[in-house]
């Protein structure tokens, strides 16, 4: 590439109050994952580098179709067919001197996205799927990364900030009983690029914010425009008191019939949002890392120490044992429901030596 002076490049933002002289040199350390180089993805990344961010880290599995091509500009024709990150990687690695990029042809899940948010400053969500962003932020929240939501749909679109700080709302209170629905993919419903744009400029002003130790506007507000009124408007979000995962979990045993959230973090495994069901002495137990068993070894390895577990009901995607005056009934996924222990503590502890007998049982095969 032809030899390019990093203060001539930049100097036009070297006047703006929002950059500068010294925010820019900031910028050129820090990194940012965008998650997903879709529609959103690649408009963030063109902006992350014109910022002069000097780190990216691309995260998609995705490869390109000519469906793609009208918005996502990064690629051309003859990408089709190829994965989206190399071609990104590729093409801005050609346009902006002064970044440095990684890609990841992954899938975002419980498991992957802690190892991926490693040493990240900031996340770009521009996922078009609410249950890899439950997996990418719940990783994020444990390890107090901030990220910025962005969704689009038809001429229509929506943004808001996670910072998990203490006082604000997180993706789980805010986000958290959206489920994916096929009736509400862009395929069906379409997307207009022009929205794109537009909800992007607004992400990637938060992210400058944040890249650059300023405090990010909508941390409590998420901010919606619907592109053919061109309105822009602003709703206010509270902390949820029941959210299972912004609350530790508190653990005095609350009114029967009372239900209870909050969470809770195991030494060596992460952690678990858990649900009391007070007066009835049960806890359902939701681990954040993945788990996928096949029951059948599961239970297997629970026959070995006959003395310690004694299984009481098997089906094929669950087992219950019964240790210590409760019985326990493990999922195929993980979730767990613990019941008749006599308080949060014993149940934490049983599960977690539970979690420990299986995790030691499976490495020594
Ligand atoms: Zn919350």
């Amino acid at each position: 590439m032809k030899d390019i002076n990093f203060d001539t490049y930049f100097s036009r933002h070297y006047p703006l109050s929002s950059i500068g002289k010294e925010g820019q040199l900031k910028l050129k350390y820090r990194t940012v994952l965008i998650a997903g180089v879709g529609g959103l993805g690649t408009v963030a990344a063109e902006l992350l580098c014109s910022l002069g961010v000097g780190n990216l880290v691309l995260v998609d599995y995705d490869v390109i179709e000519e469906s793609n091509l009208p918005r996502q500009k990064l690629y051309f024709p003859e990408d089709i067919g190829k994965a989206k990150v190399e071609v990104a990687e590729d093409r801005l690695g050609q346009r902006y001197p002064f970044v440095n990029i990684t890609s990841h042809a992954a899938i975002i899940d419980g498991l992957s996205a802690p190892e991926l948010i490693k040493g990240v400053d900031l996340v770009i969500d521009a996922l078009d799927l609410f249950s890899t962003r439950k997996s990418l932020f719940r990783a994020c929240h444990i390890a107090s990364i901030p990220v910025i939501f962005a969704g689009a749909i038809a001429d229509s679109a929506n943004l808001m900030t996670f910072d998990h700080s203490p006082d604000n709302p997180c993706y789980n209170c805010v986000l958290g009983n959206i489920n994916d629905d096929d009736g509400q993919s862009c395929a069906i419903r379409g997307v207009n690029p022009l929205i794109l744009h537009m909800v992007v400029g607004f992400q990637i002003s938060e992210a400058l914010k944040i890249l650059l130790d300023q405090a990010p506007l909508l941390t409590q507000t998420m901010k919606i425009i619907e592109l053919n009124s061109l309105e822009i408007y602003d709703v206010k979000f509270n902390k949820l008191e029941t959210c299972s995962v912004c609350n530790p979990m508190d653990s005095s045993p609350g009114k029967p019939g009372d239900i209870k959230k909050g969470n809770y973090e195991i030494e060596g495994f992460g952690s678990i949002n858990i649900t009391s069901m007070c007066g009835r002495n049960t806890w359902i137990i939701d681990p954040s890392w993945e788990i996928n068993w096949e029951i059948e070894s599961v239970v297997e390895l629970l026959k070995k120490s006959p003395d310690l577990y004694q299984i009481t009901v098997t089906g094929d995607k669950y087992v219950t044992v019964f240790i210590e005056n409760s019985h326990i009934s493990l999922l195929n996924t993980g979730v767990t429901t613990v019941k008749k222990s006599d308080s949060l503590e014993t149940a934490i502890r049983l599960y977690t030596d539970l979690m420990n007998y299986i995790k030691k049982n499976t490495t020594n095969q």
